[in-house]
């Protein structure tokens, strides 16, 4: 019999990890960070401690209580034997977002992944790149920890001289050369940086799954975003995340259409209690975005998410029909050059792009000196050069960026801010921050004002800036009503009462309780 169990990201937004089992073989639909259990205790410099492994995690409930995880993450002092073991043949990944693949670090090394080539190509991108490495960090390839001696087995630790062990990731589609090169060795492996020991990268049709299943590439705020059907005893479809609204709905028609009279729908609903009027197309954010770009004779600062290339490819036509530069940072330059590797289509060919030199005493990344530095060395454009004439670029640069402006001390200019809305107090506060840097600088702020509510200061954004990655209330409906499967089970969403209110065939899981079908 099949059955599906929620165990992580029923009442939320995000941390999924859905469960679906047929005669005790199972595969994992996402596998991600809870953010709203973990910034219930987290936030900043208040994180877990990788020499503790899960322990911080497991003990503060922020991950489900079982028993399928990395066994060199455990310390002496947590025991999961009494916990529920399950059979995982594959978690089956619905697109390199966070909250949908970010706990995979910590899950068993043996479990294969499923995602299609964009994914991948992120998902070594971001391990790459990781600044200082935690045990987050570890999605693509992992450093092994062994319990340090003296300890007691409580604290672990990792070998500085061995190499990075990759986990097995399985592709939708067959993988590019570019890309199965670009997955098995990191930049400056030659010299003397740590090797990747890896696999070499194969399609999913190598994985034995319990299930026959299908993938369809759908729209969110991310490229390689898919949703999957599952087909066995009982027929399931997977939404991820999507929406219909934006450049490529008919990916997303595509999969509604082959999604038709499945048994089980289990969809996301982050916007259900947004209707279609407050839906902004890319269209509209890009008429927008160049309105406010084109009327200034200054500097134009562009905040976006990074992951969101999408987004960036906008910036650029806009930098393009304006005759001006995109600046970007290495980290972004080499996001582009991963999905180059995937996709084949090298954005950095763009000479309109630029990338941005940070201030720093050397340069020392592997990852920006082989492959950055080695290929668009000419790109660089300093501080310096971004003062003497400003109105020339559009600067992608967020939140943590701002530091920067202290070497290119601008006098004026725009601020777009084309990302989505705070939904937390703590976030509204970066926002009042935020603000602090764009009086400071003096800069025209589109997307967002601060605004006195009850004497406190609160962002309230300005519509036309920002396209949600996410479907809307009627969105939802009308999938439903196409679809028309026999159950509905919502996920990734804060409001699942509303499925409950509009349609009859609604069960609301409960974490870790399984739902047969
Ligand atoms: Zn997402």
């Amino acid at each position: 019999m099949v059955s599906v169990t929620v165990y992580d990201g029923s009442s939320n937004i995000g941390g999924n990890k859905i469960y679906v089992e047929d005669k005790g073989r199972g595969v994992f639909l996402d596998f991600g960070i809870n953010f709203t259990k973990y910034n219930m205790f987290f936030q900043d410099f208040l994180t877990e401690r990788s020499s503790r492994g899960i322990h911080d995690l497991i003990y503060l409930g922020l991950i489900p209580k079982l028993n399928i995880y990395r066994k060199d993450l455990i310390p002496s002092d947590v025991d999961l034997s009494s916990y529920r073991r399950l059979d995982i043949e594959a978690v089956l990944l619905s697109h390199a977002h966070m909250d949908h693949c970010g706990n995979i670090a910590i899950l068993e090394k043996n479990v294969p992944i499923v995602a299609t080539k964009s994914t991948i190509a992120i998902l070594k991108a971001l391990r790459d790149t990781v600044a200082s490495p935690k045990i987050g960090s570890e999605v693509f390839y992992m450093s092994a920890r062994e319990r340090a001696e003296g300890t007691g087995g409580l604290i672990l630790e990792s070998h500085a001289k061995g190499a990075y062990e990759a986990r097995e990731f399985y592709c939708t589609t067959e993988p590019p050369e570019k890309l199965i090169e670009f997955c098995s060795s990191r930049p400056g492996q030659s010299s003397h940086g740590k090797k990747i020991m890896s696999h070499e990268l194969e399609t999913m049709d190598k994985v034995s799954l319990p299930f026959d299943v299908e993938v369809y590439d759908v729209d969110h705020s991310i490229y390689g975003a898919v949703a999957f059907i599952l087909k066995g005893d009982a027929t399931i479809a997977y939404t991820g995340d999507f929406r219909l609204h934006g450049r490529y709905a008919d990916r997303t028609n595509r999969f509604i259409e082959a999604a038709k009279n499945v048994s089980t729908l289990i969809t996301e609903g982050t916007r259900v209690d947004k209707d279609e009027g407050s839906n902004v197309s890319e269209e509209q954010v890009f008429n927008n975005c160049y309105a406010a770009i084109e009327g200034t004779d200054k500097l134009t600062i562009a905040d976006f998410s990074s992951r969101n290339v999408e987004r960036l490819e906008m910036f650029l036509s806009i930098a393009k029909k304006l005759g001006k530069t995109l600046v970007v940072s290495a980290k972004d330059a080499y996001l582009l050059y991963a999905i180059d590797c995937a996709e084949g289509r090298c954005i950095m060919d763009n000479k309109e792009i630029g990338i941005y030199k940070e201030l720093k005493k050397r340069d020392k990344d592997k990852w920006e000196t082989g492959i950055i530095m080695a290929n668009w060395k000419e790109r660089y454009i300093c501080p310096k050069d971004i003062m003497q004439d400003p109105s020339q670029y559009i600067l992608c640069f967020s939140f943590f960026d701002l530091k920067h402006l202290l070497d290119i001390k601008p006098k004026g200019g725009s601020y777009i801010y084309s990302s989505s809305e705070a939904f937390s107090e703590e976030q509204s506060f970066d926002f009042i921050r935020l603000g602090h840097w764009l009086d400071f600088f003096k800069l025209k702020t589109y997307g967002f004002k601060l605004e006195k509510v009850d004497g406190n200061l609160y962002p309230i954004f300005e519509k036309g800036f920002h396209a949600s990655g996410h479907a809307s209330g009627e969105e939802i409906v009308g999938l439903i009503e196409r679809v028309d499967p026999d159950i509905i089970i919502p996920v990734h969403t804060e409001k699942p009462i509303w499925f409950k209110e509009r349609f009859d065939n609604v069960i609301l899981p409960e974490e870790g309780a399984s739902i047969p079908l």
